[in-house]
């Protein structure tokens, strides 16, 4: 075997026959573009997740983009979002014109911190952003309490936290919108795309004629505002209908990955891997560690230049947005929590398919074995 064949990737997609086969199907169908694969993605999902009804799209950023839009988010409008996110959460929020401000994360989910957003809140803002950050759920309660409050809507970005649960309930359908992707890299994949779900029956239907150029049902071409092409397609979709039925394995395998490693690891000093709060059930979508230099002889830099010798994969967590070129004129005072994160975590293989002899190899590089 060749270094290439052995190296051990964070994320590869689960995909089998089956997926080859529907896309197969699909394409020799001929329903590539628009067809009947789309309403059946759609509505499996949604019904997996609980919901009246989902929107299929060409990605989590156009989702992301028609919930800002349909919550009416615009110029002059104040969008709170965290820090320590990719950054397509941001760009919603510039493409409809508002002003992204950025709230520091909490220790526990790495996700949005509540006293950080109410700090934040002005008569301006008029929509929260969490992140279920790599898969665990953000504390919810605290922020709906704050929406709530001040009149706000809420919209998950929850592309990471497919089958993830907050008290019980799945990520996606907590706030007034969820959007979800299915990026290869995903809980579950299409190749590219994305859903959207939302509590507003009309909401949803706006969404609806958004993606397709802001038509209006019926035969002629009557288009009542500017739109998009935001569907997604047959092809992808019918690749969704597979992955539906492989997702509760997927996220079952997920967590032995993630128990693995938590025994594994527990005692290895300065190595802090990442945990489920006692209100969360996660999916376990990235794993990763928290690196203390001083007690583990090595900082982030060190451990992820040392596992890529060794043919282990590993990345940093997301650079902390208020500190990028595009964002930076939108920084309003320090994030530390999302800069120490940023600074001390890195990303660790956490394939479904990853192989026990693999995780072996990558515990052992861990643990210095
Ligand atoms: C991957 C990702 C996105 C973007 O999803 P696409 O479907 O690639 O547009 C948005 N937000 C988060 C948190 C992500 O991880």
């Amino acid at each position: 075997m060749t270094t290439v064949e052995r190296r051990i990737p964070v994320m590869l997609p689960f995909l089998g026959e089956e997926e080859a086969q529907a896309a197969a199907e699909a394409v020799r169908s001929g329903w590539v573009a628009q067809g009947p694969r789309v309403a059946e993605f759609e509505k499996r999902f949604a019904a997996a997740a609980g919901a009246a009804h989902g929107i299929a799209v060409s990605s989590c950023t156009t989702a992301l983009h028609l919930a800002l839009i349909t919550l009416g988010v615009g110029p002059g409008d104040e969008v709170v979002v965290p820090s320590l996110s990719f950054i397509a959460t941001a760009n919603a929020a510039r493409y409809v014109g508002a002003t992204p401000v950025f709230a520091d994360v909490e220790p526990v989910s790495y996700g949005i911190d509540a006293e950080s957003v109410r700090a934040l809140v002005t008569p301006r803002t008029k929509a929260i952003v969490v992140v279920h950050l790599y898969g665990h759920p953000v504390d919810f309660d605290p922020i709906a309490d704050i929406a709530a409050e001040h009149g706000l809507f809420v919209v998950e970005d929850a592309t990471e936290a497919l089958g993830s649960r907050y008290r019980g309930r799945l990520c996606g359908t907590l706030g007034d919108v969820g959007c979800f992707s299915f990026n290869g890299n995903k809980v579950m994949t299409t190749g590219g795309g994305g859903m959207v779900l939302a509590r507003d029956p009309e909401r949803l239907a706006h969404m609806r004629r958004l993606t397709f150029q802001g038509r209006v049902p019926g035969r002629e071409y009557i288009h009542d505002e500017v739109g998009f092409n935001y569907a997604m397609s047959n092809l992808p979709a019918a690749v969704g209908v597979a992955q539906m039925e492989e997702l509760d394995g997927l996220l079952a395998r997920r967590r032995a990955v993630a128990e693995r490693y938590a025994a594994a690891l527990a005692g290895v000093p300065g190595l802090e891997f990442c945990r489920e709060a006692e209100w969360a059930q996660t999916n376990w979508w990235l794993q990763s560690v928290l690196v203390d230099a001083e007690r583990y002889g090595e900082d982030r830099n060190e451990l992820m230049d040392r596992l890529a010798g060794e043919g282990i994969e590993a990345r940093p967590f997301f650079h902390p947005l208020h500190r990028l070129p595009p964002y930076a004129e939108f920084a309003r005072g320090e994030l530390p929590m999302s800069d120490r994160l940023h600074a001390t975590g890195v990303s660790i293989p956490s394939s479904a398919s990853l192989e026990p002899s693999q995780q072996d190899r990558v515990i052992a590089a861990l643990a210095r074995r």
